[in-house]
């Protein structure tokens, strides 16, 4: 999943072309849901001459005029993914931090509403569903091994 012209991305969103943000972008679109980290080691081992704060600063730029999307997965970790307006939530497992895109079940923004909106007027709600993976339910499943 990727941009199909990062570039034209960029200016439609008033921000200038520079080698940092279409190789940020590039970075999220091959690696969806990663962590900051993970795309600052991409785009600087891409790059070389650009600092981790710096991609940090991009990811956060992109972020804020909604060319990525960030996903908060409990605690202060947060992913990153292209921004598709689709309103689609996460699923997230707590043992291993696997995180899936899922389809929204209503399938438009708001698809929650509060019972009382306390006068907000309610845009998205973002849905990430927290439990265990197929993998980790087996792994969970399985006998522990006996301490001798
Ligand atoms: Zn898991
Ligand atoms: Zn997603
Ligand atoms: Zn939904």
């Amino acid at each position: 999943m990727s941009i199909a012209d990062p570039a034209a991305a960029l200016r439609g969103a008033g921000l200038r072309v520079t080698a940092p943000r279409l190789a940020t972008l590039a970075a999220v679109g091959a690696h969806p849901h990663s962590d900051a980290e993970t795309i600052a080691r991409i785009v600087r081992e891409d790059l070389g001459t650009v600092s981790r704060q710096a991609v940090y600063d991009v990811l956060n730029a992109l972020s804020d005029v909604e060319l990525l999307r960030r996903v908060s997965v409990g605690g202060r970790s947060m992913r990153y993914e292209l921004h598709r307006h689709d309103n689609h939530h996460h699923l997230v497992c707590r043992r291993c931090g696997r995180l899936e895109d899922v389809a929204c079940a209503v399938g438009e923004a708001p698809c929650l509403i509060p019972h009382d909106a306390l006068g907000f007027d309610v845009e998205i709600a973002d849905v990430v569903y927290r439990g265990l993976c197929a993998d980790c339910r087996a792994a969970e499943a399985a006998p522990t091994p006996s301490t001798p």
